[in-house]
């Protein structure tokens, strides 16, 4: 037996706030120091940069980002 609490659900029918994403903030990684890699790295990324090659400032972030260093705290 039905009753009227077996009403369906009203529907939205107002508009909806847009989804925030999260800005993507990450930091630029440094280059460690005294790490001659990481140095060249930085040092190709920031020509890259004046250069508007932005496929290769990425690809140097990346790199930058996963040079190990030995001891540092990850
Ligand atoms: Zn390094």
């Amino acid at each position: 037996m039905r009753t009227t609490r077996d009403r369906a659900v009203k529907p939205i029918t107002y508009a909806q706030p847009p989804v925030e994403l999260p800005l993507r903030t990450d930091p630029e990684p440094v280059p460690a120091a005294g790490c001659g890699v990481c140095a060249a790295l930085a040092s190709q990324r920031r020509e890259a940069r004046l250069l508007s090659d932005h496929s290769t400032v990425s690809d140097c972030n990346v790199e930058l980002r996963n040079h190990p260093h030995p001891g540092e705290v990850a």
